[in-house]
């Protein structure tokens, strides 16, 4: 059961047919948002499933392209009767804003159901949830704020899914992805908070992953295939760019 459904997969500005780059994690008990550009409570809805369901949001780092509908989610849900809590987990620094976010919309007005935050340590591979199904880690990695990406260890097939999030390349990410099976990075373009198809590719190589997805490209006309093919010159393995609503099986 367990899956990624890729819900949006630009870089930070948007086209109709890309979304900023968020996802979700679909178990049988725990749905896990990880980022929340635009309107997540729709996003959800278009790709069939029921944001009520959503156990976990996980936030990987305080740019509007990846916060900025967390907050109308959470309205969303208060005003359409959620009782069931929900778990958020971010970095000091984000959790900080986040916090602050919620307080300058008067959250108190309007969300009625409990929500727990968890302060996310800098450290490398930290356990930020052990269910059943699977275990979700985190690690810092390069950008321009604090951020990190994620790994997720499926139980029962074993499969590993990593995601780079923002980042420049880094040794974290290498880490952090070890021979997963699907591996999405960033191909935003190389800066210091930021990496190129290539430099994604060289990260895909050296964690030994057996599959590259491309996201949080540019769009809006752009021939994002080409850095596909960028990539395919450097990773020998399976290369694609994510599109969004793309499902990815980890059962
Ligand atoms: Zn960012």
């Amino acid at each position: 059961m367990p899956k990624i459904v890729v819900l949006g997969t630009a870089t930070n500005v948007p086209d109709l047919d890309h979304e900023n780059s968020h996802m979700v994690l679909v178990g049988e008990e725990r749905m896990v948002l990880i980022d929340g550009p635009g309107s997540p409570f729709l996003r959800l809805q278009k790709a069939g499933l029921d944001p009520e369901k959503l156990t976990d949001i996980v936030v990987t780092h305080f740019h509007p392209d990846h916060v900025s509908g967390i907050s109308t989610l959470m309205m969303s849900m208060g005003l359409s009767q959620r009782k069931a809590p929900i778990n958020i987990y971010a970095n000091a620094h984000c959790t900080a804003f986040l916090k602050q976010m919620f307080d300058n919309y008067e959250w108190n007005t309007w969300h009625f159901f409990p929500v727990t935050f968890h302060t996310v340590p800098e450290e490398e591979l930290h356990t930020i949830i052990d269910s059943d199904e699977f275990k979700v880690y985190t690690s810092p990695v390069k950008h321009f704020v604090p951020t990190f990406g994620i790994r997720v260890e499926t139980k029962d097939s074993g499969k590993v899914f990593a995601y780079s999030c923002d980042t420049a390349p880094t040794a974290s990410v290498v880490s952090l992805a070890q021979n997963a099976d699907v591996f999405i990075h960033e191909a935003a373009g190389a800066s210091e908070g930021h990496s190129s198809a290539k430099q994604a590719a060289e990260m895909a190589v050296e964690a030994n992953v057996k599959e590259l997805l491309l996201i949080h490209y540019p769009v809006n006309g752009f021939d994002y295939q080409k850095l596909v093919g960028e990539a395919k010159e450097v990773f020998s393995g399976p290369v694609s760019a994510a599109e969004d609503f793309l499902e990815i099986n980890l059962s």
